[in-house]
């Protein structure tokens, strides 16, 4: 089976989240289960600086590898691409989006043909790809090329749809009709990740029970009814991490190795992640970490509104992020209000998120929703105790045994959790049980990648 794979982020070339994670990580899973796998991205300014191994492939096209032997392809454009940030800036995302990735949707299904790499699943990751699947069903239908080709459209957070205003529609290149309700059209605007749902052959999304929670009014954006109605090709996934990438025993960037049979290296990590946070290097008090994107899904507005009650337990708070403005301001206000226990870094630095997960003792990710979650399974690496709000993916991964789990989203419930933990934390002899079962527990690639397998094999029969 040939499978490639179409993203606008994937590590190591260029991430802001999770979904670089994955699509990083499931090629080179599905390449060691006998698959060849292409991928296909944009190429970033990011990625034109750094990656020094991206070499020229055609007029407009560059490449690199990715694992053994997965070929990666990079759709070159400067005046789409050729900026700091991927969808944007400090004042927003860019304005002509639609522009950067239509134009990157159709030179990815261009070079396809043109080299004459045929895949039997194209595999799209969220609302930038969702015009491959569209112009595969429409534009294309009659191509001989692009026929016998299935697509599967994974949805990583259903709060990312790609909405435009209804009059940049004709730069689609596609018929009028398509901007109505059964296309996409969305309350009087473009949806691209509407499109992605309705033109592909089969829909996944990262946990099986935010796959059940996108077709609730609560959780489905508006989009849970058109999620509904395709309710027998939509499957829930869980993601797998990286083990070569985060993993305490190998990690070159914290401050020593240590495994579950050797815990003394934690303790000299988060000495390392205090001096470096400039907090007081107490082994006896509990460090919470925070790593994530600054959105309102984050779980911010209940911890703004706990913070108060948190910063008077015995506790220290670790916070790395960046994302809205809105939530920079007013993490700067509670790490200004108590100073001696957060230490707050608005940026992002991947460095430093290797050290909060092996010197924190316990990561925080109140999500109000969370699609499935990356920081809780890499933290559980870590021997790092989760805390998180049951939802979606952290609902699938985590419970009594390996962290603490609330499920009232507000923030007398999580306050009350915290104080749990802490206390749990006073007593050694359990809290290391639970560090060394955490460690303990495997969100390998190598099982998600059999089941999304199991997928391509049904949209292909
Ligand atoms: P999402 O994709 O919604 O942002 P996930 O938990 O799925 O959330 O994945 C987030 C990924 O991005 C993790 O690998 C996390 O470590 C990383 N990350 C998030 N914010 C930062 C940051 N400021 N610096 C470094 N890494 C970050």
């Amino acid at each position: 089976m040939r499978i490639v794979m179409c993203s606008s982020e994937v590590v190591p070339f260029a991430k802001t989240g999770g979904l670089a994670d994955v699509v990083g990580a499931l090629p080179v899973a599905l390449e060691k289960l006998g698959f060849e796998v292409s991928v296909v991205m944009p190429y970033y300014k990011v990625i034109k600086e750094k990656t020094a191994k991206a070499s020229r492939f055609q007029d407009g096209v560059y490449t690199a590898k990715l694992g053994k032997n997965c070929r990666v392809y990079f759709i070159e454009n400067d005046s789409y691409f050729y900026r700091d940030g991927l969808y944007g800036d400090k004042n927003g995302d860019y304005k002509d989006n639609l522009d950067r990735f239509s134009f990157y949707c159709q030179n990815t299904l261009n070079l396809l043909k043109e080299i004459n790499l045929k895949p039997d699943i194209l595999h799209c990751h969220d609302w930038q790809t969702a015009l491959i699947p569209v112009y595969i069903k429409t534009n294309l239908a009659k191509d001989e090329f692009y026929k016998g080709i299935k697509t599967l459209f994974t949805i990583h957070n259903l709060g990312y749809q790609g909405l435009f205003p209804a009059e940049e529609f004709s730069k689609l290149k596609l018929d009028k009709s398509l901007f109505g309700i059964e296309g996409l059209e969305f309350f009087g605007k473009i949806n691209l990740l509407k499109g992605g749902i309705i033109f592909s052959d089969a829909i996944s999304t990262v946990s099986p029970t935010y796959s059940k929670e996108i077709q609730t009014k609560e959780f489905g954006f508006g989009l849970e009814g058109v999620l509904a109605k395709r309710k027998k090709q939509l499957y829930g996934i869980i993601n797998g991490i990286d083990y070569d990438i985060w993993n305490p025993k190998t990690d070159n960037f914290i401050a020593q190795h240590y495994g579950k049979d050797s815990l003394e290296g934690k303790a000299v990590c988060k000495k390392d992640l205090q001096k470096i946070c400039h907090l007081p290097q107490k082994q006896d008090i509990p460090l919470l970490g925070i790593v994530s994107r600054l959105a309102q899904q984050k779980g911010f507005d209940i911890l703004a509104k706990g913070i108060k009650d948190i910063c008077s337990m015995p506790l220290q708070l670790v916070i790395l992020g960046t994302g809205d403005l809105e939530y920079h301001n007013l993490l700067e206000k509670m790490a200004r209000e108590f100073p001696e226990v957060i230490s707050l870094s608005l940026k992002f630095d991947d460095v430093l998120a290797h050290k909060i997960y092996a010197g924190s003792d316990i990561f925080l990710m109140p999500s109000r929703y969370e699609p499935c979650g990356l920081g809780q399974l890499i933290s559980l690496s870590y021997g790092t105790i989760p805390l998180v709000f049951k939802t979606g993916g952290l609902a699938d991964t985590i419970n009594e045994d390996n962290g603490f789990v609330f499920d009232k989203y507000n923030e007398e419930a999580l306050v009350k959790t915290i104080k749990k933990a802490i206390a749990k934390f006073q007593d050694k002899k359990a809290w290391k049980e639970l560090v060394v079962r955490a460690m303990g527990c495997n969100f390998s690639w190598e099982e998600s990648a059999k089941k999304y397998v199991l997928v391509y094999e049904k949209i292909l029969s």
